[in-house]
């Protein structure tokens, strides 16, 4: 089985944005996987692996479950739930500009708890200037070094693919 990597955060923050940025030309094939299709959308690619690829499975948790705009909580439970059960890594999404919300805090909350590894990703930071931000999701208590990224630009892709690796 390959790998499995879930993009874990609040609407809005790029999560699709990132996987069409790091995978867009290299999605291989997309199927849900079978005898959980409600619980996960896999996508899987190559991920650039020092001087090889490695095919590890994408799970954008952001495509699951029903957004209700009044009631964030069920959604974020879900896609926590999704990725605690299925990945062996998770990478955690924030938005630079917004800085840390209550919803954040929340997901940062339930992450904490799991025995997997977690990768703070800053999005949003599409120039300089918001590099200096990434130091206020520090309280979101999530182990390890955060990394600042611009999904949209692609600042900071080489630095998280680096980390991925490392972590899995
Ligand atoms: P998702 O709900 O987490 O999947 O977020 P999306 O990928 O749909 O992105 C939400 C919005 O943020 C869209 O309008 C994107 O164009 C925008 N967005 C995503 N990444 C970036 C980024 O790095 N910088 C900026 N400025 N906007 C971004
Ligand atoms: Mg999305």
């Amino acid at each position: 089985d390959p790998y499995r990597i879930a993009i874990v955060g609040r609407p809005n923050v790029g999560k699709s944005t990132l996987l069409n940025r790091l995978f867009g030309s290299r999605v291989s094939i997309v199927e849900p996987t079978a005898g959980v299709t409600r619980d996960r959308i896999g996508v899987r690619v190559e991920l650039p692996c020092y001087n090889r690829t490695r095919v590890v499975e994408v799970i954008d948790t952001g495509g699951i479950g029903i957004v209700d705009r009044h009631d964030l909580g069920p959604h974020v439970e879900e896609q926590v739930r999704v990725a605690t059960m299925a990945a062996d890594l998770i990478l955690f999404m924030v938005d630079v500009r917004d800085g840390v919300t209550p919803l954040d805090v929340e997901v940062a909350r339930r992450l904490r708890g799991l025995s997997k590894p977690v990768q703070l990703v800053c999005n949003k930071a599409d120039t300089e200037k918001f590099n200096w931000e990434v130091d206020a999701f520090r309280r979101l208590g999530i182990v390890g070094e955060p990394i600042a990224i611009s999904a949209q630009n692609g600042d900071g892709m080489v630095a998280l693919v680096e980390r991925i690796n490392e972590l899995l």
